[in-house]
């Protein structure tokens, strides 16, 4: 492995910058949003945050605008943080309902977060290489869960992100489609799918918190008890 631990990928991931156009974009959102005037923002690569050391990995898109990107943790402080932590603290996997700072206390014992894209894209939609640029990081902590045996992919592109790893390593993919709440093995890691929850998704009810704590009550009985 090109890292020899978590913290040392980190602390390199922390100063990348290999996306110019998601360098600027990361730096640039924090004078756009009035609402947090004044507040230090992290504007650098967002690592992930949980134990590193269980069974399953939650998979999102990337840090969002004034969520991650302002308080330098993955899911913190924004509405999906609020949506997701609300739903994990309902099944028993956070120790809070909600997901505020670095220094709010929260801990999750039983999985690890990260996204596919460690920089926020403008839009929520990376381009031209962008996921290739940042393979090296989400690759290097996918490999260093030694115990991972299911994956949550939250949204199309961390499913089709995880799907497309599983394949270059030679694992049959064909038959493996998003759908909300479809779990398919994959080599050696069960994959699962669910909508992201994004404000959309949840404004406009595609995403319940019903649907997204059944999906994870599904996955708590079945690998983490
Ligand atoms: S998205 Fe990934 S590869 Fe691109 S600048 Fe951010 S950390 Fe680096």
């Amino acid at each position: 492995m090109k890292y020899e631990s978590l913290e040392e990928m980190n602390s390199q991931l922390i100063s990348c910058t290999r996306c110019p156009r998601l360098v600027k974009f990361r730096v640039e959102v924090a004078g756009r949003r009035s609402r947090f005037l004044g507040e230090d923002f992290w504007s650098k690569p967002v690592p992930g945050f949980g134990n590193i050391d269980s069974r399953l990995l939650i998979l999102g898109l990337a840090p969002a605008a004034t969520g991650g990107n302002r308080t330098g943790r993955v899911f913190t402080g924004d509405k999906s943080a609020s949506f997701l932590f609300s739903c994990l603290y309902e099944v028993g996997l956070s120790n809070k309902p909600d997901s505020v700072s670095r220094n709010d206390g929260l801990s999750v014992e039983y999985l690890y977060t990260t996204a596919v894209l460690k920089c926020v894209p403008p839009g929520d939609k990376p381009v031209n290489g962008e996921l290739e640029n940042c393979r090296e990081y989400r690759e290097f902590e996918i490999e260093y869960m030694k115990n991972l045996r299911v994956v949550l992919a939250l949204g199309r592109i961390a499913f089709d992100t995880f799907k497309a790893y599983q394949k270059s390593r030679g694992f049959e993919v064909k038959d493996v489609v998003f759908k909300h709440g479809a779990g398919y093995r994959v080599g050696n890691t069960w994959l699962y799918a669910s909508y992201h929850p994004s404000p959309r998704n949840v404004n406009t009810g595609r995403l319940t918190k019903e649907q997204l704590v059944e999906v994870l009550l599904h996955i708590k009985e079945k690998f983490l008890t």
